[in-house]
């Protein structure tokens, strides 16, 4: 019996599973990320690009990148690369192929056959242009399933009693809702609605208008004006969003340069989660209207659905979690990777089509999330809970002290804001690091979990690339009672703990713009005015006071007051 894979042939990403041994698994491109860019690319001498190679030059070689193909399957369209014209299934089978080599990489062997996702909305002559793609990159098509679907058997829901399910699928260019009839193992959507202009791009978009307006605005500088420094700000705002997924607050610092002469500017801004979900109320609103639609279609209530699914990277947000607390007065099932559960569910399929799925499959997941001490003894997550494992991540640190040589890494595993109040995994120590000022040293540290759940952890130094790290197996040890414990007691003390983070971080922050002014009066004392001085000076000394104080609203108001100091200079 060969090896079947099921593949999630995604707008902007694509992902390919497969089941072995009772657990599902995501399968590593050969760039070694779980989600391949479904982007196509050529260069001037026909040499073909697939994946993030084909999306990273996508900028500089605009007339022959294609992406976003799968909104065209089905259609008439010729796309013109390089003088030829192709069909958006050639452009699919491109990536399908690459899916299939890097499987067969991945894997150790040839893997011929493949089931399909599309949207639930699909029509015949897409689902038969998406068999189609898959043939010409070689694959035998077992089936084509809807996407909503392939997530409902990847949550196991193929139960015998008849249950309602609703799934709301937010990527990054598309919303849709879809309604699932699943009984005896046999799946009915009996309603799909969306809105194809709404994603998560459009919280990106909101979050840059208002940075380009605070910009404008302290530095007098259109963002827009510099294609450059607006791709880093873009680049910035995504992440932003993904960091108040998690956090309260998220921090910029964008270091850029500017005008005729390239003068360089620095941005600095919080933004608090608050602050965020202001901003793009409107969009979170323009979830009902479809859901009510197609509720109304299938001629059920909300009341009358069992269980919410989501998919798709951008109900992360807490924002979309809690609109199905209100609508459906049931929290939404969100244990599996939404990026991930229409690829796994895909391979479920698969394996159940060629026989080698016969009882329950495993999901493992990492049952609380994993991270390090920062600075205040901060929690600060890489992985979150309730991701699938395999799984690995990076972040970048810097050093918080000027020429710190050596720098300690404490690995905890929780769900509360303060280290201390997590599980402390191991430590370990980053020696050798050059003497360098605050904030230049850079630090990489990464997070791999591998099929087993151990856990390793890294961290290099990037000037010298020297490293140390730890290895982990007890990602799994906690039992099922202390794992519901532990998420039980982070909900209980959330309130204060995002508020003495918030304290944490506001008095790191009012002591970075304390160093900063300091170092600005000194090092450029001759070009200040005496009033100038002065001024600063007094922002400065009651920063100091509301720093020693503790006082936090005392902190926030005088930080203020420097940055307003500093930026009339
Ligand atoms: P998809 O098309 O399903 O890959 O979804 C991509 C969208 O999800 C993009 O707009 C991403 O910025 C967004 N996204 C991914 N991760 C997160 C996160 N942690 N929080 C908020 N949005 C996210």
């Amino acid at each position: 019996m060969g090896k079947a894979i099921g593949i999630d042939l995604g707008t902007t990403y694509s992902v390919a599973a497969i089941v072995e041994n009772r657990r599902v698994h995501i399968i590593q491109n050969a760039e070694g990320d779980r989600l391949t860019p479904s982007v196509y690319a050529e260069n001037a001498d026909g040499r073909i690009m697939v994946g993030a190679i084909a999306r990273n030059q996508a900028s500089v070689n605009p007339n022959r990148t294609v992406s976003s193909v799968k909104r065209l399957m089905g259609s008439n369209a010729r796309i013109p690369v390089n003088g030829r014209s192709l069909s958006p299934q050639e452009i699919s089978a491109h990536i399908l192929r690459k899916i299939k080599v890097d499987a067969r990489r991945q894997l150790g062997e040839d893997i011929s056959q493949a089931v399909i996702t599309v949207p639930a909305y699909f029509s015949d002559a897409q689902r038969r242009a998406t068999q189609e793609a898959g043939k010409m990159a070689g694959f035998e098509i077992m089936r084509i399933i809807s996407e909503p679907t392939a997530a409902a058997l990847a949550y196991g829901m193929n139960r015998s009693d008849i249950q309602h399910i609703l799934v709301w699928d937010l990527g990054g260019g598309t919303f849709d809702v879809s309604i699932l009839e699943v009984g005896d193992g046999l799946f009915h959507v009996r309603a799909v609605n969306g809105n194809t202009r709404l994603g998560g791009d459009d919280w990106d978009a909101r979050l840059i208008s208002h940075l380009k307006q605070q910009i404008l605005h302290i530095h007098d500088l259109d963002i827009e004006s510099n294609a450059c420094a607006f791709q880093q700000v873009k680049e910035a705002c995504e992440r932003v969003k993904r960091e108040l997924s998690v956090q309260n607050e998220s921090h910029i610092f964008l270091p850029l340069t500017s005008g005729p002469h390239h003068d360089a500017i620095e941005i600095e801004m919080t933004i608090s989660r608050d602050v965020f979900e202001n901003l793009t109320q409107d969009l979170l609103n323009m979830l009902i209207p479809p859901t009510r639609q197609a509720l109304e279609d299938a001629a059920l209530t909300p009341a009358d659905m069992d269980r919410v699914i989501l998919v798709g990277g951008a109900t992360r947000m807490p924002a979309v979690r809690y609109l199905v607390e209100t609508l459906f007065q049931q929290s939404p099932d969100t244990h599996l990777n939404p990026d991930e559960v229409v690829a796994m569910g895909a391979a479920i399929q698969a394996g159940v089509l060629n026989g080698s799925v016969r009882d329950v499959i495993l999901i493992d997941v990492t049952p609380l999330s994993l991270g390090i001490e920062t600075q205040g003894g901060l929690f600060t997550r890489l992985i979150s809970r309730n991701t699938t494992i395999p799984v690995s991540a990076e972040r970048i640190f810097t050093n918080a002290e000027d020429n710190q040589t050596v720098m300690d890494f404490n690995v905890l595993q929780g769900e509360r804001e303060m280290a201390g109040d997590n599980i402390s995994l191991g430590s370990f120590e980053l020696t050798d690091i050059p003497m360098l000022p605050r904030g230049k040293a850079h630090v990489e540290v990464m997070f791999e979990i591998d099929v087993n759940g151990i856990l390793q952890v890294s961290a290099q130094e990037l000037h010298t690339g020297e490293s140390a790290g730890i290895k982990i197996d007890a990602v799994h040890l906690l039992s099922g009672d202390q794992i519901d414990q532990a998420v039980a007691e982070a909900a209980v003390h959330a309130e204060t703990d995002i508020q003495r983070r918030r304290e944490i971080e506001t008095s790191i922050q009012t002591n970075r713009l304390i160093q900063a002014a300091e170092t600005l009066l000194f090092g450029t004392v001759h070009r200040l005015s005496k009033a100038s001085r002065r001024e600063i000076h007094m922002a400065i000394s009651a920063a100091k006071t509301a720093l020693v104080s503790g006082q936090f609203e005392a902190m926030i108001q005088t930080a203020q007051g420097l940055t307003i100091v500093l930026n009339r200079l």
